[in-house]
């Protein structure tokens, strides 16, 4: 027998208990003092003969949570296994629209470049859809993804693309799941009932803090205020189907975090349990940059905070979970993934819309024409990182983003958990704050 090399033992500051965790099974055990002495004597030395009956039933309880293992299993082989799964994966398809790429909103820290007249065209409209039929009915899920720009500046592309794939669907028998990231500005009732019979019941969209800071950062091109609209709009949507859910998204820095408790306290009860909380960190420009102006303690101290009062307000708080048995590290890992750009360009990660960073582009036949230099590029690196394969979070992080990687290349400074698409657990885990969600997302304790 040996230790799972993916045992992370972390000791409560406040109770002195021991948390044992394992980031690849997911099993997770709280040891008082004396337990957990039992417990590493074990760890250190699976193979003692025991003839206890106390440390009998530890030791079973170290087997069956697979804290302890057989000696022929090679873990670092399922991790692998798990990477090259999600990222071969044929069942699924996810595609993610970009119907433009100019915006109705000057937000400071926004670090796209916009093109005012970037609007998609009928033919590029017309390529997606012979794409889509082509593509479509080989898959047993499509996840399809708006984004922008603004999508919502585009909401009759968003219609006719949408009816369109739905029904291909609904034809070939598909899974679909469909979603928009807005700013929410651009809505009213009559196009709340089109989106939702498109089968759009996901929305993510930001509020940076109450009125007069949220107002602050997101701005409209005008320069006019916008967060009576929005905080409107999030009613209306929420209370149109009670199938929708929306992804509250609050971008901070040092300016607003500490506003956070106060923005939550604007939304009425009734529709919390509608409304998903995502703290993001800003980064970028100093002036801009939580991370560059706040310590990373107290950020993590704030955000488990806040992410606790949420719960507590009856917010759903479903990020706060550590995703266990993750494929992927980002879905720009997945080979059946792409981005289609207004101009039909085509691109794998949603940070950077440089024309020498796609990956190819739509023809007007609808095939997908790749440039090989760049797939080649970005798929035939290393599945993992030589640091990685020595780092105990690996399965719950699965190597860290590719295009840092790409871009840091040998430097050795690829590994940054925080800036995207990573859980509030993966960022707690980063700001070291793993045992207080460990201690707050499960409760076990063995006596
Ligand atoms: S990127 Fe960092 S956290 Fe992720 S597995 Fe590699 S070393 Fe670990
Ligand atoms: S920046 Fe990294 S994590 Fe984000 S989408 Fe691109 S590859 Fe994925």
């Amino acid at each position: 027998m040996k230790s799972s090399r993916f045992n992370v033992v972390s000791e409560h500051p406040k109770t002195g208990e021991t948390i044992l965790f394992n980031t690849l099974y997911g099993s997770i055990t709280v040891w008082d003092k004396s337990g957990f002495r039992m417990v590493k004597q074990l760890l250190d030395k699976p193979d003692t003969i025991i003839n206890d009956k106390v440390i009998k039933i530890i030791m079973s309880h170290l087997v069956d949570g697979k804290y302890i293992i057989n000696d022929d299993v090679d873990e670092i082989k399922v991790v692998e296994n798990r990477k090259i799964l999600g990222m071969k994966d044929e069942n699924r398809l996810d595609v993610i629209i970009m119907p433009n790429m100019t915006c109705n909103f000057a937000c400071p820290y926004c670090y796209e470049s916009h093109i005012p007249s970037s609007f998609m065209s009928d033919e590029t409209d017309e390529a997606i859809k012979r794409w889509l039929v082509d593509q479509v009915p080989k898959f047993k899920v499509l996840i399809l993804n708006w984004f922008g720009g603004e999508p919502l500046l585009s909401f009759e592309r968003i219609i006719s693309i949408g009816k369109f794939v739905k029904d291909i669907c609904n034809n070939h028998d598909i899974g679909f799941m469909t979603n928009i990231t807005t700013n929410g500005y651009l809505f009213n009732e009559q196009r709340i009932k089109e989106l939702i019979a498109i089968g759009i019941f996901s929305y993510q969209i930001t509020v940076d803090g109450p009125p007069e800071i949220h107002n602050k950062t997101r701005i409209l091109r005008d320069g006019k205020d916008s967060f009576r609209k929005i905080f409107e709009n999030i009613l209306l949507l929420v209370r149109a189907n009670k199938k929708v859910r929306i992804s509250l998204r609050v971008n901070f820095n040092h300016n607003n975090i500490y506003a956070i408790p106060e923005l939550l306290k604007l939304f009425p009860e009734d529709i919390r349990p509608s409304l998903s909380v995502v703290y993001e960190p800003i980064f970028g420009k100093k002036c801009f940059s939580a991370t560059k102006n706040i310590s990373s303690e107290e950020i993590s101290s704030k955000i488990v905070d806040y992410y606790h009062l949420a719960q507590q307000m009856g917010y759903d708080v479903t990020l706060e979970s550590i995703g266990i048995g993750k494929l992927v590290y980002c879905y720009a890992e997945r080979e059946n993934q792409f981005i289609i750009n207004y101009n039909g360009d085509v691109f794998k990660c949603s940070v950077g819309f440089n024309p020498e960073e796609r990956f190819g582009y739509l023809s007007s036949e609808g095939r997908v024409i790749l440039n090989e230099k760049q797939w080649n590029k970005w798929f035939r690196m290393d599945l993992f990182e030589q640091k990685c394969y020595s780092c105990k979070f690996l399965p719950l992080c699965m190597g860290g983003c590719r295009k840092t990687r790409i871009e840091n290349a040998n430097t050795g400074s690829f590994c940054s958990l925080v800036p995207t698409n990573t859980s509030f657990a993966l960022k707690a885990v980063a700001f070291d704050k793993f045992e207080e969600i460990l201690q707050n997302q499960y409760n076990v304790y063995v006596q």
